[in-house]
């Protein structure tokens, strides 16, 4: 009998630590598939920290065939693994994952720069086992932070970017960004 993995899930603002807290967690496992979204270019085929750690990562746009090989799974920046640059359900994958007792470990933003939740990253919150919500400091004040704040407008609701696009903002300090 095929014992039910775990799914821990890491959520909070941008520079809140997300990606560090997964690769120390893969670095934990021996068996481990580190999956990151190929829509984030950054960083070529790794996950990166701020705190400078890394892991090897396969990037995909659709649920790995030979995923089931591995008893630990570690996905990044969950809020990305929707249409269209994802090909299929990544709430179904995961828990379809977790049924076959794969431990899956997923790191995201649970809201978006208009302090709206990313819908995935809601769902995923729901079926976790352990939702661990992780506070970045207020770019303003340095209070803990749990919004994300974009410095400017672009248009976009998804995507990539650093310092020079975003900020984590406390309560006080978060604003929208202003049109351009
Ligand atoms: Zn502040």
């Amino acid at each position: 009998m095929t014992v039910k993995g775990r799914l821990v899930v890491y959520v909070g603002p941008m520079f809140a630590g997300k990606s560090a807290h997964l690769i120390a967690a893969a670095k934990r496992e021996t068996d481990v598939l580190a999956l990151k979204p190929d829509f984030d270019t950054r960083d070529g085929s790794e996950l990166v920290s701020r705190d400078g750690s890394h892991l090897a990562a396969v990037s995909a746009n659709v649920w790995p065939a030979d995923a089931d090989r591995y008893d630990h799974i570690v996905l990044d920046e969950g809020q990305f693994w929707v249409s269209p640059h994802y090909n299929g359900d990544i709430v179904q994958d995961i828990l379809q994952a977790r049924l076959r007792g794969a431990h899956v470990t997923v790191g995201g933003l649970d809201t978006d720069y208009r302090r709206v939740p990313f819908d995935v990253m809601t769902r995923l919150m729901d079926e976790a086992d352990e939702v661990i919500v992780l506070k970045a400091h207020c770019h303003v004040c340095g209070a803990p932070a749990a919004w994300t704040a974009k410095t400017h407008e672009t248009g976009h609701l998804l995507e990539t970017g650093d310092q020079e696009l975003y900020e984590a903002r406390c309560d006080a300090h978060w604003t929208l960004p202003d049109r351009p």
